[in-house]
């Protein structure tokens, strides 16, 4: 019964191929039928759009605003533990979506108020077409229509309106969002900037994050191109000279501190288990070269006595140490190189700096840091002695005095005279660091400013030895930004590519050295500290 029955059932249904073919057929029509309702949307939007002339809400917009804003308030009213912060949030939330259609409306106003020329020929592009993107905006997404055509000089499609409102070809973010993924992620890896980009009310993948990041990377590089390639032609260093002059200052000193530091770069992306099958090592060490510029007379001390420096300039570079001269070249310039009475630079031993330095500042004084220079003594009191022990310390501490009163050659001398006791393994130890002092005792004058500061302690200095008393010993200043930029870029376990790091380090460079503005332009509607 059961069985005959399901057979007839079956008989009078179509056969499965029928049914597919139906159904596809069935889809089919859904698809175009939606294709032509949202075609037709389309169309309407984007005729609304096109007569868009000013961002403005309607007073139904205005008044479900309000109304929403104020059940929000009343909620926390009603709440005895929710604080002002449950306020502020409200607040925010509620205004999101009001700003993010003001925010459309002005960003379509001025797509529309773009013309639809070539940027370069200034000719009327042809063929004209509009077209609309979504934009990942600080009030959430935004959705513009813009004319577009085709410039038959460039052979080009042009889109005029996304240069006006600051846009990428190819990325979603609004400056706003390029500008926070910028400085979130040269502080920060994406993973954790995520989050604290949702706390300020920003929805960001860490994708857009880090894609965004490296691009605005890459826009940094290309400013600081361009401000280097000032230093190439006559005319432009002269107008250069002319932009930086100020004021006749006192004759002042420029300080120019050097240092390095290795930063972790994995060469060949893609192919780490090709890489790990045949034993080669997935990773390199690689210098980056740090650079930092200021007036001598913008040194100063806290009630602490740690030295503070009110304003200064940087450079850091993955790119060796002759780019790295060049960039801070042209920070020095804007540090008032022209006027300065003198150029004093101070770093560590590696020779490669000195001779970089000599090429671009020829008549610098140098200077090796002095505590660099009791380092190396104190690994041979090491040596001779064991780590740490007493007869180390009662060793070094007349050799330390002697550099401390510029007397390095006898100091090399009595390091010399020490050779013939010592076995041959020693010897050679004691040799490298006779021919370290060798190299540098040009660069060893600590004497004056020892006894200036001494004199102003005692209150007997001179105005001379006040001045002098400011310069820095040693590069410490240099050595703090080091291990600033390694807070974010020597990370456990992290790894760069030389395109990654040198161009987020460039962004972070930016931000330091006060010129955000220049990549961002808006910040000075809000942030004058910034430029
Ligand atoms: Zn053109």
């Amino acid at each position: 019964m059961t069985l005959v029955a399901a057979t007839t059932l079956h008989s009078r249904r179509p056969h499965v191929k029928v049914r597919q073919a139906r159904q596809a057929q069935a889809e089919q029509n859904q698809r175009l039928s939606d294709q032509i309702i949202r075609t037709g949307a389309a169309l309407a939007e984007a005729a609304a759009a096109a007569t868009v002339t000013k961002a403005e809400l309607t007073d139904a917009e205005l008044q479900a605003w309000r109304q929403d804003l104020e059940a929000r308030l009343e909620t926390v009213q009603q709440h005895p533990e929710q604080n002002l912060g449950f306020i502020e949030e409200h607040l925010a939330l509620g205004a999101r979506e009001p700003l993010r259609l003001l925010a459309q409306r002005a960003a379509q106003a001025k797509a529309n108020a773009t013309p639809c020329r070539c940027r370069q020929c200034q000719v009327e592009l042809v063929n004209q077409k509009s077209l609309s993107r979504t934009i990942d905006s600080r009030f959430g997404p935004l959705v513009v229509f813009r004319r577009y055509g085709w410039c038959s000089h460039c052979e080009v499609w042009h889109f005029p309106a996304d240069y006006a409102l600051g846009l990428a070809r190819n990325a979603p973010a609004s400056p706003y969002l390029q500008e926070v993924s910028a400085l979130l992620v040269s502080k920060m890896p994406p993973e954790q900037a995520v989050r604290v980009a949702e706390r300020f009310g920003l929805k960001l993948s860490r994708c857009l994050l880090h894609r965004e990041a490296h691009r605005q990377g890459l826009k940094a590089e290309a400013a600081r191109a361009d401000s280097l390639a000032q230093l190439d032609t006559w005319e432009d260093l002269q107008q250069l000279a002319r932009a930086t002059e100020g004021p006749p200052a006192q004759p002042s000193t420029l300080v120019i501190e050097i240092d390095a530091w290795n930063i972790r770069e994995r060469d060949a992306w893609g192919q780490t288990e090709a890489l790990r099958s045949q034993g080669q090592p997935l990773s390199r060490w690689h210098w980056v070269y740090v650079g930092t510029v200021f007036r001598l007379d913008h040194r100063g001390q806290t009630a602490g006595d740690r030295a503070v420096i009110s304003q200064r300039r940087y450079a850091v570079t993955r790119l060796g140490v002759e780019a790295l001269i060049r960039q801070l070249y042209r920070e020095a310039i804007d540090c008032g190189l022209g006027q300065a009475k003198q150029v004093l630079v101070i770093a560590d031993g590696a020779l490669w700096i000195w001779n970089a330095v000599q090429d671009r500042f020829p008549d610098a004084r140098q200077r090796l840091d002095l505590y660099h220079a009791d380092q190396h003594l104190w690994t041979v009191a090491h040596e001779l002695y064991g780590p740490g022990t007493p007869e180390a310390a009662q060793w070094v501490a007349p050799l330390l005095r002697q550099v401390r009163q510029d007397k390095t050659p006898a100091m090399i001398k009595a390091l010399g005279e020490l050779q013939p006791g010592l076995d041959q393994a020693l010897q050679k130890k004691v040799q490298t660091q006779i021919e370290y002092f060798e190299s540098h005792k040009n660069r060893m004058h600590y004497r004056d400013i020892i006894r200036a500061r001494k004199a102003v302690a005692k209150g007997t200095a001179t105005p001379a030895q006040y001045l002098q008393a400011n310069e820095p010993l040693g590069s410490g200043a240099i050595e703090s930004t080091c291990r600033q930029y390694q807070c974010r870029f020597k990370r456990t376990g992290q790894f760069w590519s030389l395109a990654g790091d040198e161009a987020l380090m460039c962004l972070e460079t930016f931000w330091r050295n006060g010129r955000w503005h220049q990549l961002y332009p808006h910040v000075k509607l809000t942030s004058p500290s910034l430029n």
